[in-house]
């Protein structure tokens, strides 16, 4: 029986994670779950799942979360001094599934106390590659990507050598706006962005895939996962969302994955790792879906791409800098106070702003850099949105 603990466990990710628990509850012990403001959903995976403690990310929630609880022998703990005390208790496997930069802290943590990690958080990788790589290592454990691009990179590397690996290829959907003109993306509301084609998923990372900021996060995470170099990586825009991604070996073969876009296969792989247990996703018949498409991703109309690829070339701690910004960037598009193009424009003068830093040049770093970067962007990109919004 594996023990588990589930970080974000209130979210999409989080919610489909506990589905999987539910329907093999004879592998799983659940050590932790945390979540937000979502107390209702929190209160019924607790009293359903009986985990050792449950934690509430918003502090004020911790009395009614404590009277709900009451008798349930489930501890409860609230704030991030809650968040991190869960993940220093020990468990088998920690499931990273909190939406931004807030899932860093926990994950490293949860490994550093011995845990592999699930990783569908993928902006700890964006921020902090080097040092989650480093954890992973000293600590012995395995980074299993949750993201289902990452996961199918994984998946299509075993028993491969990396140094026969010449290119990835990550696929994207293209999001809710991949049919619109530029002129009629300028308008576009956070309703309209928050409507995915093909995936159901959190609502900022729903966002993020219409602006390809999803994608653009992905790139780097997996230069960072799988130590590619940036002319390595490639994004091809694909509407179906069937094949998540392809490996390009050296003698020319690409091993591509299929799959439904359905979260639970990724997550269930991680979960089951190493082995590979029946998952109730749906079996593609490849000759109804008859045929899948592919082309080249316009930098002109996804910005965000165009930056990613600045940044996989800067390295050092431009992708703390470049997720810090976009997350104020896309607070700011969701509170309506600037336009969906906006966000890039955010994005593109923070970077500007720190072109010639000392910080974008260090490649070994510590959390203590990563969070000093971040908070640096947040505060940058909150001056822009000022600026743009005035
Ligand atoms: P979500 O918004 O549905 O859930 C986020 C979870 O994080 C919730 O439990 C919420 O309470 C918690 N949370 C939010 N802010 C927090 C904070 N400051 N401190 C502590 N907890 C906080 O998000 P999601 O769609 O499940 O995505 C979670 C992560 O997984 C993201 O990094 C996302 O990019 C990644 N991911 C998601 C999907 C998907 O299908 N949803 C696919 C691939 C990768
Ligand atoms: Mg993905």
């Amino acid at each position: 029986m594996k023990r588990i603990s589930i970080f974000g466990a209130s979210g999409s990710i989080g919610q489909n994670t506990l589905d999987l628990i539910r329907r093999a509850p004879e592998n799983f012990k659940v050590v932790a779950l945390t979540g937000g403001k979502n107390l209702h959903r929190l209160v019924q995976n607790s009293l359903e799942f009986r985990p050792d403690c449950v934690v509430t990310a918003v502090e004020e929630n911790y009395s009614v979360l404590k009277d709900y609880l009451t008798g349930s022998g489930v501890e409860v703990l609230a704030g991030t001094s809650g968040l991190n005390e869960a993940a220093d208790r020990s468990t088998d496997l920690a499931v990273s599934a909190i939406v931004g930069a807030a899932g860093l802290e926990p994950g490293l943590r949860a490994m550093q106390s011995g845990a592999h990690l699930a990783l569908a958080n993928k902006e700890s990788m964006v921020a902090a590659g080097s040092l989650m790589r480093k954890t992973a290592k000293d600590q012995n454990v395995q980074l299993l990507p949750v993201d289902s691009e990452h996961s199918a990179v994984f998946q299509a590397l075993i028993g491969e050598k990396r140094d026969a690996v010449e290119r990835v290829i990550l696929t994207a959907s293209g999001g809710a706006f991949r049919d619109w003109s530029l002129k009629q993306i300028e308008k576009a509301t956070p309703e309209q962005a928050a409507t995915h084609p093909n995936w159901d998923m959190g609502q900022r990372i729903t966002i993020d895939s219409a602006s390809l900021f999803n994608k653009s996060l992905e790139i780097i995470e997996a230069k960072e996962l799988f130590c590619l170099k940036p002319g390595q990586i490639e994004v091809l825009i694909h509407p179906q969302s069937m094949l998540h991604a392809l490996v390009g070996f050296k003698d020319g073969a690409l091993m591509a994955h299929i799959g439904p876009p359905d979260m639970r296969h990724a997550i269930g792989f991680a979960l089951n790792f190493p082995h590979r247990l029946h998952l109730p996703v749906e079996r593609l018949d490849l000759s109804v879906i008859g045929s899948l498409d592919f082309k080249k991703p316009d930098l002109e109309k996804y910005p965000a791409l165009r930056l990613a690829f600045e940044v996989l070339e800067i390295g050092g701690l431009s992708g703390a800098l470049y997720n810090a910004a976009k997350e104020i960037a896309l607070d700011a598009f969701i509170a309506r106070k600037i336009g969906f193009l906006d966000m890039a424009c955010i994005v593109e003068a923070v970077l500007k702003r720190n072109f010639s830093g000392y910080f974008t040049k260090i490649d070994e770093f510590s959390l203590e850099n990563v969070l000093m970067m971040d908070q640096m962007g947040r505060k940058q990109a909150t001056e822009e949105v000022l600026n743009l919004s005035r």
